[in-house]
C-alpha cells in the first residue's frame, strides 16, 4: 500500500509504532509458594527450584523457573485488575483501532521469551510494553489483516515501591506477535464443490526426510510402521535419527497391528482452513505396541466415543500438493459405538 493510499486510521495506528506503554507491576514479589505451585502444574521437576541448598550452591541464591516471567505480573482472574502503581493505558490500543475497521479476529502467532537472568524470591517485577511494529496488510488463509508485534520488557525494581527506572535491572523480554484480521469467507464445502467446478486447494504434503520415508512408504502399502531401535528394541514415534533411550543410530521398523485406543483428541471447528472438512477431529492414538501417534479420526463422535475407545487404523489416498499420498486414519472399532 503506497503512502498516499494509506487510510487515515492506519496512518494514525502506524504513528504509534515505537510508543512505550507504562509499567504493569506484579501483585506480589517473586515467591516460593507460587513457584512451587506453577512447577507442579507445569511438570517442572528440576530440584534446583525446590531445594534451596542446590540453588545456593549453584547460584549463590534461591531461584525460580525463568519461564514464570510472565506469571508474576498477570492480572489474575479479574480482567484488567492490575496491581497498584500499574498504568491504565491500553497497550493493545492499535488492535482496538483495527477492530473498529472490521479486523475483528485475532490469533497469536509468536510468543518468544528471552531471559537475562534468574529471578529470586523477594524481587519486585514489572514490565513495560513497546509497540514494535505493524506489518503491511497481508492476505492469509485466515483472512486479510495485519501482523502486530509488541515487546514486553521485564525489570526488577531496585527500590521496591519507589522505583528509579535508571537503576532498575532488566531480567527478560517477551516478544508477542498477533495477526489481527477480517476472517475470510468460509471455504466452499467439499459437498458444494462437487460438480460445481470449484477447485479446492489440496492437502499440504507432509515433509518427508530420510528418517520418516519408511513411514510413508509403509502407509502406501497399507502398513502402519513404527520405528524400532536395533540396539535396545525401544519403539519410537514420531521417527527420528537416534534412540532416546540408548542413543543408538541403528534402527529398523515394526509393522503395528493398527489396533489401539483413543488416548486423547481435539476437534477443530474454527478457522475453517480449506481443504479440510469441519468439524475436524484429530486423535492421539495409543497403539497396542505401546507408542502413540497423532492421526485424523473418521467416524468419530465425541458423544459416543470417550477416551479409551478402541480404534483401528484405516488407510486413505489423499490428493496432496505433491500428488496422491496414503494417510493413516483411525476409526472407532465396531464394538466401540455399541
Ligand atoms: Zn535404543
Amino acid at each position: 500500500m503506497s503512502e498516499e493510499a494509506m487510510p487515515d486510521w492506519l496512518r494514525q495506528a502506524r504513528a504509534l509504532i515505537g510508543k512505550r506503554y507504562g509499567r504493569v507491576r506484579a501483585w506480589d514479589p517473586v515467591n516460593q509458594p507460587m513457584a512451587r505451585q506453577w512447577s507442579e502444574l507445569m511438570g517442572v521437576q528440576n530440584p534446583v527450584y525446590s531445594q534451596p541448598d542446590l540453588a545456593q550452591a549453584r547460584f549463590g541464591r534461591p531461584v525460580v523457573p525463568p519461564a514464570m516471567l510472565q506469571v508474576w505480573c498477570m492480572e489474575g482472574p479479574v480482567l484488567n485488575h492490575y496491581a497498584p502503581g500499574s498504568t491504565d493505558e491500553n497497550p493493545y490500543e492499535v488492535l482496538k483501532m483495527m477492530e473498529a475497521q472490521g479486523y475483528g479476529s485475532v490469533v497469536a502467532v509468536n510468543s518468544e521469551l528471552t531471559f537475562d537472568r534468574y529471578l529470586s524470591p523477594g524481587e519486585q517485577v514489572y514490565y513495560v510494553t513497546d509497540l514494535q511494529d505493524i506489518g503491511p496488510e497481508k492476505t492469509t488463509a485466515l483472512g486479510v489483516g495485519f501482523f502486530v508485534t509488541l515487546i514486553m520488557t521485564y525489570s526488577v525494581e531496585t527500590v521496591v515501591g519507589a522505583p528509579d527506572e535508571s537503576r532498575d535491572e532488566r531480567v527478560g523480554q517477551l516478544l508477542f506477535r498477533v495477526f489481527k484480521f477480517k476472517p475470510a469467507s468460509p471455504p466452499p464445502k467439499a459437498s458444494d464443490a462437487s460438480g460445481a467446478g470449484v477447485q479446492l486447494p489440496k492437502v499440504p504434503a507432509p515433509g518427508i526426510s530420510d528418517d520418516t520415508r519408511f513411514f510413508w512408504d509403509g502407509a502406501a502399502q497399507g502398513r502402519l510402521l513404527v520405528q524400532r531401535c536395533k540396539q535396545c528394541n525401544t519403539l519410537r514415534h514420531p521417527p527420528g535419527p537416534a534412540c532416546p533411550e540408548c542413543h543408538s543410530l541403528e534402527w529398523d521398523s515394526l509393522q503395528a497391528s493398527g489396533r489401539g485406543t483413543l488416548y486423547s483428541y481435539v476437534v477443530m471447528h474454527y478457522p475453517e482452513v480449506p481443504p479440510f472438512a469441519y468439524p475436524n477431529p484429530i486423535g492421539l492414538i495409543e497403539l497396542e505396541e505401546g507408542t502413540r501417534l497423532i492421526a485424523g479420526l473418521k467416524g468419530f463422535d465425541p458423544q459416543k466415543h470417550p477416551i479409551g475407545t478402541p480404534v483401528q487404523v484405516q488407510f486413505e489416498t489423499v490428493e496432496t500438493t505433491q500428488g496422491p499420498m496414503v494417510f493413516p486414519y483411525f476409526s472407532p472399532t465396531s464394538a466401540a459405538g455399541a
